[in-house]
């Protein structure tokens, strides 16, 4: 897949690291639907100085985009920040209810990066009264329109910031920035059209730049020095050019002066050149994302949304995957699938794990915790793709989430939550590992067949058979023989989980009524409703207790047995490209939900008020300096607030005019 995954939070709760820290506190705060989180970045220390020069440097090149973010989102969005923002600092009755409403409200948009909801899309209002906000305006110095006042308050102003309806104008209905007032969608895709690259190596037409209305006619303003979001890029490009200077090799130096000069000139033919140098830099320790990236945010699926993030390899966990990855062929051979789907020849990946050091524009505060880069296809083709986990984000979601009643809840009983305590974390990120490494992997298709034959249940199918892979081989001796488990006992946990995940907990973010509609959804319900009703010797089942159900496992190396036949028929149904067989599985299985147990979960969730979403507050790098002005130290700090960094970003790091 050639996105970032940007899963939310049941997945997560669960994918962890052996890393902990019972006195760092992961969970600083909760509000709406929302909880903020902190992530340690171990290993810092030990960096290099050079390598914490160039960490620090590019986290500042990651900071000065924030505002962009913000604007792409929509054009009000600076406007209306900085009025809260001034309202907050300056309003004298801090105790007042209203004042608090509008504190809760301002949390909120930056959390967003805007006023829309950063996952629903719709506008989200204020709880203060507008007669409220207006005189602490009036009382703070603080130009409130009424124009800024109907899109705060107004729910029919702006009510998405992405609409996907059938039969609505995507681009007129979308409150999002990436065309100008007026633009239809009709115009736009005729621009884009008009303008399609059909070279050999085609460039990303339209990935940087706003399409705008101006006499009539659609012109293109590009991201770029010297273009729209100038101020910004500039200071971007800026710290660029420092962290050139503390570049680990050559490679390195390549990637970040093709980035300079793509910023500099907004031309994507050297944005095509920066790609191929970024994937073929494996060497470098420190590695970063910083630009217009993802394409989900434009309701026409063509313009970049800026993002940033500065990371470098965790060489514990990277040297996990490589022994998976040493071990391709026997995961391969001695799997349930028929011989004739096996791979001859199987090559493992060997997935980089990483460790967060920075997350910026669309990584935060809320996050992906894999990245798969980059998107051109023709590049990944060609020269490949970059595809890291992110293991201290799955493991400070995985420590906040520790004691906050989920597992009291849902688990039947002290045992498995005691023996989930201990392995589920390393079990989870051994599962991730074996999907990645290993599963996508395997298996061959026979001739003429490809993956697109499954169509629309190509991607569930595919999830479902890395995930199969990755469960049939918890249980194997073999992963405690690697060093990779430390007992025969840790896989118990994870199957646990991952039945009681698919048949039960993840249906606390369904609505109610509404199918599994989410392609990793679906697949975890496939595989643990097959499951579950194949068990004809009651290897698992749903039992009643207290009026509660509980999922109970009673005999594990029949479920073992069951995850391998399952494993047997999708690599069937995928090497025969047997789509009849893919939309059976799926409907069967994976769409359709028990009503009562449905509510049931729902309620007892509901119960625990836990917040479905969570985002980051991110460290603070300090520099040491010489006389000479080098950088002889940076110093890491956890202690900022979430109210804090937001307000210091918003005065340190914002060089755009609230209008672009
Ligand atoms: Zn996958």
């Amino acid at each position: 897949m050639k996105k970032v995954i940007a899963l939310t939070f049941a997945a997560m709760a669960f994918f962890s690291c052996s890393k902990k820290d019972a006195n760092f506190q992961y969970s600083v705060e909760q509000f709406y639907d929302l909880e903020i989180l902190r992530y340690k970045v171990d290993g810092f220390e030990a960096l290099s100085t050079q390598q914490k020069a160039l960490v620090y440097y590019l986290s500042e090149a990651s900071l000065y985009g924030r505002d962009i973010l913000y604007d792409q989102n929509c054009r009000y969005n600076l406007t209306i920040r900085r009025a809260l923002e001034q309202i907050y600092l300056n309003y004298p009755n801090k105790d007042e209810e209203q004042f608090q409403l509008m504190e809760k409200y301002l949390k909120r948009v930056w959390f967003s990066n805007g006023i829309h909801h950063h996952y629903s899309e719709d506008k989200f209002l204020p709880e203060c009264s507008q007669e409220w906000l207006t005189q602490a305006a009036q009382q703070c110095g603080v130009e409130l329109s009424d124009e800024v006042l109907s899109v705060i308050f107004d729910p029919a102003v702006m009510a998405k910031r992405m609409t996907q309806q059938d039969g609505v104008d995507l681009v007129l209905g979308s409150a999002g920035n990436y065309y100008g007032e007026g633009v239809t969608q009709a115009e736009a895709e005729a621009w884009y059209a008009a303008h399609k690259d059909l070279s050999a190596e085609p460039k990303w037409i339209g990935l940087n730049s706003q399409l705008v209305k101006e006499n009539g006619q659609i012109v293109e303003r590009t991201y770029k020095v010297g273009g729209l979001y100038s101020a910004a890029i500039e200071k971007v490009v800026e710290n660029l050019k420092k962290a050139l200077e503390y570049a680990e090799n050559d490679q390195q130096k390549l990637v970040i002066e093709k980035l300079i000069e793509y910023n500099e000139t907004g031309d994507l033919q050297t944005f095509n050149e920066y790609c191929i140098a970024w994937v073929k830099d494996l060497e470098s320790r420190v590695d970063f994302v910083n630009g217009f990236t993802e394409t989900y945010s434009d309701p026409l699926g063509i313009t970049g949304t800026w993002e940033a993030m500065v990371n470098f390899k965790d060489m514990d966990a990277t040297k996990r995957t490589e022994i998976i990855s040493a071990n391709a062929q026997w995961f391969e051979d001695h799997s349930t699938t028929d011989q004739k789907y096996k791979k001859e020849e199987v090559k493992g990946v060997s997935a980089k794990v990483i460790t967060a050091a920075m997350l910026a524009g669309d990584c935060y505060p809320a996050t992906p915790i894999g990245i798969n880069l980059p998107n051109a296809n023709w590049i990944r083709k060609e020269y490949g793709s970059k595809s890291v986990t992110i293991d201290n984000l799955t493991s400070a979601y995985s420590e906040a989430a520790k004691g906050n009643g989920f597992n009291e809840e849902f688990m039947i009983d002290d045992a498995i939550r005691d023996l989930y305590n201990r392995y589920g974390s390393m079990c989870g990120d051994l599962h991730t590992d074996l999907h990645e490494c290993v599963g996508h992997g395997s298996g061959k298709l026979m001739p003429g067949i490809s993956k697109e034959s499954l169509k629309e249940h190509a991607s569930t199918i595919e999830e479902a058979r890395a995930d199969l892979f990755g469960l049939y081989y918890m249980a194997d001796p073999k992963l405690v023989e690697l060093g990779l488990l430390p007992s025969a006992e840790a896989y118990k946990a994870f199957y646990y989980q991952q039945m009681m995940n698919g048949l039960m907990t993840q249906l606390v973010r369904i609505e109610p009524g509404k199918d599994v509609e989410e392609a990793h959804m679906r697949n975890r319900q496939l595989i643990a409703m097959w499951v579950y009703r194949h068990a004809d010797n009651k290897e698992v089942e749903i039992v009643e207790k207290d009026g509660k159900h509980y999922l109970q496992v009673n005999d594990y190396e029949g479920l073992r047995a069951l995850y391998g036949e399952l494993l047997k028929e999708i690599q069937r149904i995928t090497s025969e490209g047997d789509y009849a067989a893919a939309k059976q599985m799926v409907e069967d299985y994976a769409v359709k939900v028990d009503q009562p147990l449905h509510q049931e979960i729902l309620a007892r969730y509901e119960g625990l008020h836990l917040a479905p979403y969570k985002g980051f507050i991110n460290p603070v790098y300090t520099p040491v300096f010489d006389a000479d002005g080098k950088i002889t130290d940076v110093t890491i700090d956890y202690t900022e607030s979430y109210i804090d960094q937001h307000l210091r970003y918003s005065r340190d790091y914002s060089p755009l005019p609230n209008i672009n």
